[in-house]
C-alpha cells in the first residue's frame, strides 16, 4: 500500500487548530484524509507524492481538470489587474451574457460565492416575489447548507413515515419553524408530490428541485415528474426553481435543456467559476426584478463582498467558453464508457449493483433494487460495507472517487485514462465479490 505518512502528520497538526482536523465534512476520511499537494489535468498528487486519476474533481466543479492553461491565464491576468473592487467590472457583464445566451429560461443573472448562497437567495427571491412563506423540496436532495434547503437531507428509515415524507431536521438546532415552512416531497413520485404541492399551494413560494439529485441516488428525474412539477407550480402560483449547481455540467443548456423544462429560477455554481468560489441565481426578468435596486430599495437586497469578483468571473468565462457542444459530446462518450464498463463488471463478478447517472456524472449503487429516489437508494449495512471496500480498493489503484460512490469525469481524461478507470473498477469489484 502507498505511503501516507505526510498526510497522517498533517492531520495530527490539523487536529490542533480545526474541529476534528476538518474544514469540509465532505472531505473527511477515516482514519485521516489524504492531503492534496497539486493537480494537473485529470491527475492529482498528494503530499506523499502518490498520484491519482481524479474522479471527484472538487465535487463536480472542475470540468477541465486541474490547472488548465487557459484558466490559469485568465485568472492570473486578472490578478495582476486587481482581484476585487468595491465597483462592478466588465467581467460580470460578460459571464452573465454567456449564461443568458445558453439558458433559454434565463434573462437575468445575479452572482454570489457558493451554491449554498445561490439556493438561499433563490428561495428568498421566491418568497419575495410571491409573498408566501413555504418552500417544497425533495426528500434526500442536497442543496447546500441554508436551513430550509437542508431539511430532510438524510432521514433514517425510522423517520420516513408513509408516502408523504415528514420534514426532518438535518442539523441539530434547526428551529421547528423552519421545519414547518418546508414541505418535503418524494422524488420521482408524481402523484404524491402533486398532491402535497396542491395541499400547501396557497402558502408555497416555490418548489426546489435538482433533476438528478446526487445524494438521493443520482438517477435522472422522470420527464413526467418534472413536467408535473412545472404544471402544478403554475397551477398554485408557486415558482419552479431548478438547482443546476451540479447538473449544468450535463449539457450546453444544462438539465433544463435536456429535460425541455423552463424553470422560473435556476441556481448555478461549481463549473461556472472555472475552479474558483462561485454561485449564481438566474431566471426570468420578472422574477429576478426582486433584486433590482434601480428604483429604490429592492424587495430582496443582496450584497456580498466577493460576489462577482473578477478573478472568478474571468476564470469562469474561460471555462465556459471551452465548453462547446463538442466538449459535452466528449463528456457524454466517456461517461457512457465508464458506466457501461462498470455495469459489465457487475454482471461478470455477479456482485449486485449498478452504475447510474448521465453525461460525465455517475454513481455506484451496490444493490439490485430499482433505484429511483432517496429511499430506494438508501444503503443497507452490507451495501455500505461493499461501497467502502470498493472505494478503498479504487483508491489503492490510484483512482479517487467520492466516499459515497459519486464519480465526476473531466475533459482532460484520455481514452487511455478511461480504460484505466474501468479496469481499476472491474478489479476492485472482483475484490468486493471475494469480500462477500
Ligand atoms: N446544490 C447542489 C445540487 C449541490 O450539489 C451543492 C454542492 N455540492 C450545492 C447546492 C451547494 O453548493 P456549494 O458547495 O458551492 O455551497
Amino acid at each position: 500500500p502507498a505511503n501516507h505518512s505526510q498526510s497522517r502528520d498533517l492531520y495530527q497538526r490539523a487536529l490542533k487548530s480545526l474541529p476534528g482536523g476538518n474544514t469540509r465534512t465532505t472531505v473527511y476520511m477515516k482514519p485521516f484524509p489524504i492531503y492534496a499537494a497539486s493537480g494537473a489535468g485529470c491527475r492529482v498528487r498528494d503530499v506523499d507524492g502518490n498520484e491519482y486519476i481524479d474522479c471527484i474533481n472538487n465535487f463536480t466543479s472542475l470540468i477541465h481538470g486541474h490547472a488548465h492553461p487557459a484558466l490559469i491565464e485568465a485568472a492570473t491576468k486578472q490578478l495582476a489587474l486587481g482581484s476585487a473592487f468595491g465597483m462592478p467590472t466588465e467581467s460580470e457583464v460578460e459571464l452573465a451574457e454567456l449564461l443568458t445566451a445558453r439558458l433559454p429560461s434565463v434573462d437575468h443573472v445575479r452572482f454570489c460565492n457558493s451554491g449554498t448562497e445561490a439556493v438561499m437567495m433563490a428561495l428568498k427571491a421566491a418568497r419575495a416575489y410571491t409573498g408566501r412563506p413555504k418552500i417544497a423540496k425533495c426528500e434526500g436532495a442536497y442543496h447546500g447548507s441554508y436551513d430550509y434547503a437542508e431539511v430532510s437531507l438524510d432521514p433514517t428509515p425510522a423517520a420516513w413515515g408513509g408516502n408523504a415524507p415528514v420534514s426532518v431536521a438535518y442539523a441539530k438546532g434547526t428551529p421547528d419553524n423552519v421545519l414547518a415552512d418546508v414541505v418535503t416531497i418524494p422524488f420521482n413520485d408524481v402523484e404524491a408530490a402533486v398532491s402535497l404541492i396542491r395541499e400547501h399551494g396557497p402558502e408555497l413560494a416555490c418548489v426546489l428541485v435538482d433533476p438528478m439529485p446526487n445524494r438521493a441516488g443520482l438517477v435522472p428525474a422522470d420527464r413526467a415528474y418534472v413536467e408535473a412539477l412545472r404544471q402544478v407550480t403554475r397551477e398554485v402560483g408557486a415558482l419552479l426553481v431548478f438547482d443546476e449547481v451540479i447538473t449544468f455540467r450535463l449539457g450546453y443548456e444544462g438539465a433544463q435543456g435536456l429535460w425541455g423544462i423552463d424553470p422560473d429560477l435556476t441556481t448555478l455554481g461549481k463549473i461556472i467559476g472555472g475552479g474558483f468560489p462561485v454561485g449564481a441565481i438566474a431566471g426570468g426578468k420578472k422574477f429576478m426584478s426582486v433584486f433590482d435596486p434601480s428604483s429604490g430599495k429592492p424587495a430582496l437586497p443582496h450584497g456580498g463582498t466577493f460576489s462577482a469578483n473578477p478573478v472568478t468571473m474571468r476564470a469562469g468565462l474561460a471555462a465556459m467558453k471551452l465548453l462547446d457542444t463538442a466538449a459535452y459530446s466528449r463528456l457524454d462518450r466517456i461517461g457512457t464508457a465508464v458506466r457501461d464498463g462498470i455495469n459489465a463488471a457487475f454482471r461478470k463478478t455477479g456482485v449486485a449493483g449498478t452504475a447510474v447517472g448521465l453525461g460525465s456524472l455517475l454513481k455506484i449503487h451496490f444493490t439490485d433494487r430499482n433505484v429511483r429516489d432517496y429511499r430506494s437508494a438508501y444503503l443497507s449495512e452490507m451495501e455500505a460495507k461493499r461501497l467502502a471496500v470498493f472505494t478503498t480498493r479504487l483508491l489503492n489503484r490510484g483512482i479517487l472517487v467520492a466516499s459515497y460512490g459519486l464519480m465526476a469525469l473531466s475533459l482532460p481524461m484520455t481514452d487511455a485514462d478511461v480504460d484505466t478507470i474501468v479496469k481499476a473498477a472491474a478489479e476492485s469489484l472482483e475484490e468486493v465479490a471475494a469480500f462477500g
